[in-house]
């Protein structure tokens, strides 16, 4: 790590808004401060935008959307793969804006970064593949076609637990789509998407084809939703949210593309490696300090080894070092807010209500900043908020099942189908839980969910289309019947 902690605090950028290319600095708009998560206290200021920035925003999103759907697919994959570079160069500086404003841990940080420029190298590679098709036709001479075409301007939103990789999929995937897009970056971790879509026009992006907003989510997300510009709407955050916005949406016929909340359990069959699973168990849990959509959070075991289970998992989160992602010996930083700790708190308190067995945390940290311990909590019934409520903090809790049908019960019956796990040595068991569990992701004997080239995307009430994969490219593309007689 090149950095310490008050340097790069001095070096927090001033931030505008990035409209048509171009970052807008004064204009009297009004400001929020961004809060260190570190130590509660200031970062720096986030600019709110005016409805004259929506508008302009729109219009430079019309125009881009016509130079940027008839600039060729290669110029476009290009452009996209000088993105990734330039990320890679830039891996430090964008790091420095993740452990400041999510208070991730450096190694951490260095991996989001990553990541999110393997997005714009598989946008890059999958946008040159909008291969459409021929139709054999009943008559003689006639040609019958399906072309696959880029939706139209897309209004984006964003919500603050990758606030790079978030950013990242929603800008690759619309541009490497050839659609323009306005995105709206969380007011809670600007930097980052600012600092994306600068690196964007450093890159060569043509004026208008991007902005990126900062603001008031409702009077952004009105103005942008009953725009005749906009042709789809993406955004990444909570049900509750996503649902109004997909109403918006709908209402004006327009593509609702929702990647929401889950709640993902994880069944623990007897013939595992408990030693092994528990110690990836809790890197899993406890990584983005349990902020994570997709993270294992209800862990069914079953009970021949649940004992075994709960005792490997709770040694194992006892080890992990709590601290400022800027130290190297830190292994989990801060929750995001206030609000967040406070929540995490009274899911932990509630548990404790109901009689559940904390087994290790269960406390925030005595020190600045809003710190909670890595927390198991063990013998979790289905009466607890923790059994029905996301989490989305550092808490595991673990249940023992007797037989697989329960599991699975337990397993489906939230409305959440986000992500799920499967541990187990028979295949047997492994094929039949994929089939029978009600989430877009299922993960058998492993932990990562996602990468840029598979898809991602929520069942039920997690959400609607995907994102990564050629269905997220798909996303934000339109099929287009063409014949000629
Ligand atoms: P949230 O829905 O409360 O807020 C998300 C963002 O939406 C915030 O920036 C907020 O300002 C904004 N917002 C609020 N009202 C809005 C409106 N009317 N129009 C437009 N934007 C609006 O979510 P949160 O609690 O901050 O974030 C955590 C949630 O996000 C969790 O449920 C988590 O699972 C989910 N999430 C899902 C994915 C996924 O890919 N499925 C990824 C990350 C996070």
């Amino acid at each position: 790590m090149s950095t310490t902690r008050k340097e790069a605090v001095r070096r927090y950028p001033k931030l505008g808004q990035l409209i048509a290319g171009e970052m807008k600095y004064d204009g009297g708009r009004s400001t929020m401060e961004v809060i260190d998560p570190t130590t509660g206290t200031p970062l720096g200021l986030v600019s709110m935008a005016t409805e004259a920035d929506a508008a302009e925003a729109l219009a430079a999103a019309s125009r881009g959307f016509d130079i940027w759907r008839r600039t060729s697919a290669f110029e476009r994959s290009a452009l996209l793969r000088r993105v990734a570079v330039r990320m890679r160069e830039k891996a430090q500086e964008l790091a420095e804006l993740l452990v400041l404003e999510l208070g991730k841990p450096w190694n951490e940080a260095l991996g989001e970064v990553d990541v999110a420029a393997g997005m714009w190298e598989w946008a890059a590679e999958e946008g040159r593949r909008a291969y459409g098709r021929v139709i054999p036709s009943r008559e003689n001479h006639a040609r019958q076609l399906v072309l696959i075409e880029p939706v139209g301007p897309v209004a984006a939103f964003v919500t603050w637990n990758g606030p790079l990789v978030t950013p990242s999929r929603k800008m690759s995937g619309a541009l490497g789509a050839g659609c323009s897009i306005v995105l709206r970056a969380s007011e809670e971790v600007p930097a980052c998407a600012f600092a994306l879509g600068q690196i964007v026009y450093e890159c060569g992006l043509p004026a208008g084809v991007l902005s990126v907003l900062s603001g008031d989510p409702v009077m952004l997300s009105t103005r942008l939703l009953e725009s005749p510009v906009t042709r789809a709407v993406t955004f990444t955050g909570s049900t509750n949210v996503g649902k109004l916005l997909s109403q918006q949406a709908v209402a004006h016929m327009k593509r609702p593309i929702m990647e929401l909340g889950g709640h993902a359990p994880v069944l623990a069959f007897e013939s595992i490696d408990v030693p092994l699973f528990a110690r990836r168990a809790v890197a899993a849990k406890f990584a983005n300090s349990g902020q994570v959509c997709f993270a294992p959070t209800r862990f069914y075991v079953q009970r021949s080894i649940y004992a075994d289970v709960v005792e490997a998992m709770t040694a194992e989160a006892k080890e992990i070092v709590v601290g400022c992602g800027f130290d190297p010996n830190t292994q989990m930083g801060p929750l995001k807010s206030e609000r967040r700790l406070r929540a995490v708190e009274q899911m932990v308190d509630d548990a404790r209500q109901f009689g559940l067995r904390v087994t290790t945390g269960g406390a925030v940290l005595d020190r600045a900043g809003f710190f909670y311990q890595p927390t198991i909590v063990a013998d979790v019934t289905t009466h607890a908020k923790l059994s029905n409520v996301e989490p989305f903090g550092p808490i595991a809790a673990v249940t023992p099942f007797d037989t697989y049908e329960g599991a699975i019960a337990l397993a489906n019956r939230l409305p959440y189908g986000l992500s799920a796990f499967v541990h187990a040595r028979d295949f047997e068991t492994l094929h039949r839980a994929t089939n029978d569990l009600e989430a877009g992701n299922v993960i058998c004997n492993g932990w990562r969910v996602t990468y840029p080239e598979t898809p991602f995307g929520g069942h039920k009430e997690s959400g609607m289309f995907c994102e990564g994969g050629i269905e997220g490219l798909r996303a934000f593309q339109n099929v287009k019947y063409a014949s000629f007689s």
